[in-house]
């Protein structure tokens, strides 16, 4: 039986919901009883995502570098349903390159998915839910935000910005009743990951205590928890989901 407990009558937003963790969170949120919209850059992947999931989940095409895009899908979503309870900024790039092979182009695409997307997304969220003064959001930082890591620089750099966004919205926001905190998972076994080499690979795994890569649906797990009125009075945190890769 699917978990129906504590997210029946709310409205979700899910970025970078066609796969990986964005999917699994689209997952655990409509099995808990949510009605979900998922997005991503292709609405066709966005529509077949949305309906390999049971429950109320539909897909739109959003791509979260267009500022305008995201305020108007957003808008859009929490005035079909009436309301917004829940988003979740996921959606994400990683490039890897040492220093010095660094390129400005890949530079600008990371930060502009990463540290600008995130932004629109929690900025076109905030205004969603102000009218009705609750809401709770979640972004996705990273143990490599956490610690920095050799050939990740600009993908370090923008999961670190992405921690500080969760911190300064929710002190921002907690008057207005919106709650912001952040989910750093270590190594998760999804397409991002399959560009790492099996050095990379193997290397995490070494380095995890619990001595495996994490799966999608343990990520998806900690959000739903932090998203969820379970979490009712935790706000501004970065939550490790890593195996403890962290420690
Ligand atoms: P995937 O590559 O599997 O999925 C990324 C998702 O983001 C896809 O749904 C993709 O959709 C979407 N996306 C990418 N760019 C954009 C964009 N410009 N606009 C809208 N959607 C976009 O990644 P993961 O599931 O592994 O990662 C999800 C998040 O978790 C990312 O923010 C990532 O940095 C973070 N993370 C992942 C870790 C891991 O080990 N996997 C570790 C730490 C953090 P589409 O291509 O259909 O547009």
């Amino acid at each position: 039986m699917p978990e129906k407990a504590g997210l029946t009558g709310k409205v979700a937003i899910v970025t970078g919901g066609t796969r990986g963790i964005g999917l699994a969170t689209v997952r655990a949120l409509a099995e808990a009883g949510a009605t979900v919209v998922l997005t991503g850059r292709d609405e066709a992947a966005a529509k077949d995502a949305a309906e390999s999931v049971s429950g109320a989940v539909t897909g739109l095409r959003l791509d979260v570098t267009d500022a305008k895009a995201v305020s108007t899908v957003i808008r859009g979503v929490a005035k079909e349903h009436g309301r917004l309870d829940i988003a979740v900024a996921n959606a994400g790039i990683m490039e890897g390159a040492l220093l010095g092979m660094i390129r400005d182009d890949d530079v600008q695409r990371v930060l502009d998915t990463n540290v600008a997307g995130t932004i629109h997304t929690v900025q076109a969220a905030a205004r969603a839910m102000m009218r009705k003064k609750t809401g709770s959001i979640a972004v996705l930082a990273s143990v490599v935000g956490e610690r920095g890591s050799a050939g990740q620089t600009v993908y370090a750099a923008s999961k670190a910005a992405v921690a500080n966004v969760a911190r300064s919205a929710a002190k921002e926001l907690g008057g207005a009743g919106i709650r912001v905190n952040a989910v750093a998972p270590g190594v998760i076994d999804t397409e991002l990951t399959a560009q790492l080499t099996e050095q990379a690979r193997a290397g995490s795994i070494g380095n995890t205590p619990l001595g495996r890569l994490g799966e999608a649906e343990e990520v998806a797990r900690a959000i739903r928890f932090l998203v969820s009125d379970e979490a009712s009075f935790i706000t501004g945190q970065v939550l490790g989901v890593d195996g403890g890769l962290v420690l």
